[in-house]
C-alpha cells in the first residue's frame, strides 16, 4: 500500500530517516524551521505502522518540521535507546507509540528534565507522569464495532442458538488491548451470560486469551490448540480477534482443519486495521470484518496537536477523562474508527483514497 499523504515525500522521508538513524546516536539532527520532531514507532512487521510513520513525516515536513523516524521492530530496549538518541539529538517534542505501555518511565524522566513533551500515540503510555497528551482512536469503540459485528453476524435473537465463539485479546503490555476487549465485551458478554453464546474452551478472562505482542504465530498455534481440544465434534461459529494480523493467523488454522468449505464455512473472523492481506481476505471471503483506522487523520491530528504545543497555544483535546495511567489521566484526542466488511470496504477504503483498487 502507499501512503496517500504525498507518497512521494512520505517515502523519501522515510527511507531518508531510517538510513540516516540506523546507528546509535551518530546521526545528524534532521531540522525543520518550526523544530524537529522524534517519532518512536513499535514495529514495521505491521503496516499500519509503516503508513503511520510515513503519513506523520510527510505532514511534519510540509509543515516545516524535521522529522526523525525510527522503528524498534517490537524490542522494547531498542525503542528505549531510541528515545534517549532523540533526546541528546535535541528533540523539541517526542510523538510515542509504545511497544510496551510500561516500560518508558526513565526515559520519559529523561526527555521531562530536559523539557521536552511527549504525546503518546495510538498507545497511552501507562505509569509516567511525563506523558503530556494522547492522540487515538476511540479504543473502546473499536470493540463495540467488533462485538457489534458477530451480535448481528449471528444474529442471537433471531436465529437459534447457542453459537461457539471464541476469544482473542491484543498483547497484554498495550493498554489498547483491554479497552478493544472490554468494547468487545460489552456487547458480548450479556448474550454468553444467557447461553445463547458458548466459549466451549472456557478461556474468556484477558490472561487467557491475550497475544504476546499481538503476533499472528501464536494466535495460529493458540487457535490450533483450541480447535483440537474442544471442536472435534462441533463446529466454531465465531472468533472474536481484536487485530488483522491475529485473524489471519486464526484462518490459517482453521483452514488447516477443514474450515472454508461448503459443510464447514469459516465462522464470523472480526479484524483491525484494515491492513491490505486482511481486506484481500476479506474480498475473498475469508475474514469477515476490520476496523479502519484512518492513519492519515491520526498523523493530522498529532501534527496539529504538537503544532499547538510547540506554539504554546491551546492543545486540541476531546477527552479529559478516560485514559487514565495510573498516574494521571492523559488529555486526550480520540478519533472515531469505522466498521469495514465486504459491503463497504470499497467506499470505505478506496473512496476515501486510502487504498487504490490495484493494492487490492
Ligand atoms: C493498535 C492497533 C493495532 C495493534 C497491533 C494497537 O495498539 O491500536 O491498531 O492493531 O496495536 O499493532
Amino acid at each position: 500500500m502507499t501512503p496517500r499523504i504525498a507518497p512521494s515525500l512520505a517515502l523519501f522521508g522515510v527511507t531518508l530517516l531510517l538510513t540516516a538513524c540506523g546507528g546509535v546516536g551518530d546521526a545528524a539532527r534532521p531540522t525543520g524551521e518550526e523544530g524537529t520532531v522524534g517519532i518512536a514507532m513499535p514495529t514495521q512487521s505491521s503496516e499500519r505502522w509503516i503508513n503511520d510513520g510515513a503519513n506523520m513525516v510527510a505532514e511534519f515536513e510540509e509543515r516545516g518540521f524535521g522529522a526523525d523516524l525510527q522503528y524498534a521492530e517490537d524490542v522494547v530496549e531498542d525503542q528505549v535507546s531510541q528515545i534517549e538518541n532523540m533526546i541528546t539529538r535535541g528533540a523539541d517534542v517526542l510523538v510515542i507509540a509504545a511497544i510496551d505501555g510500561e516500560a518508558l518511565g526513565d526515559v520519559l524522566d529523561m526527555a521531562a528534565s530536559n523539557d521536552i513533551p511527549v504525546i503518546a500515540y495510538d498507545r497511552l503510555i501507562r505509569g509516567s507522569e511525563n506523558v503530556d497528551y494522547y492522540a487515538t482512536f476511540d479504543n473502546f469503540e473499536v470493540g463495540v464495532l467488533q462485538g457489534r459485528y458477530i451480535e448481528e453476524a449471528l444474529d442471537p435473537e433471531k436465529e437459534e442458538g447457542p453459537f461457539n465463539i471464541e476469544l482473542f485479546g491484543g498483547s497484554p503490555d498495550d493498554n489498547n488491548a483491554y479497552f478493544f476487549n472490554d468494547g468487545a465485551m460489552s456487547v458480548l458478554q450479556p448474550h454468553i451470560d444467557d447461553g445463547v453464546l458458548r466459549v466451549r474452551s472456557g478461556q474468556t478472562s484477558m490472561e487467557q486469551i491475550a497475544t504476546q505482542r499481538w503476533d499472528g504465530s501464536i494466535a495460529q498455534a493458540r487457535m490450533d490448540n483450541l480447535l483440537s481440544a474442544h471442536y472435534s465434534d462441533e463446529n466454531v461459529h465465531a472468533v472474536l480477534s481484536p487485530y488483522d494480523g491475529i485473524s489471519l493467523g486464526v484462518i490459517e488454522s482453521l483452514r488447516a482443519v477443514g474450515y472454508g468449505s461448503e459443510d464447514r464455512p469459516l465462522p464470523v473472523v472480526t479484524g483491525q486495521d484494515a491492513e491490505v492481506a486482511s481486506v484481500k481476505s476479506i474480498i475473498a471471503g475469508e475474514q469477515t470484518q476490520t476496523v479502519f483506522k484512518d492513519t492519515r487523520a491520526l498523523a493530522a491530528q498529532t501534527v496539529d496537536m504538537v503544532e499547538a504545543l510547540l506554539a504554546g497555544e491551546e492543545v486540541p483535546v476531546n477527552d479529559t477523562e478516560t485514559y487514565d495511567n495510573g498516574v494521571k489521566v492523559v488529555p486526550s484526542y480520540l478519533l472515531e474508527p469505522v466498521s469495514v466488511d465486504i459491503d463497504n470496504y470499497h467506499e470505505v477504503l478506496v473512496g476515501s483514497g486510502y487504498y487504490e483498487e490495484s493494492d487490492l
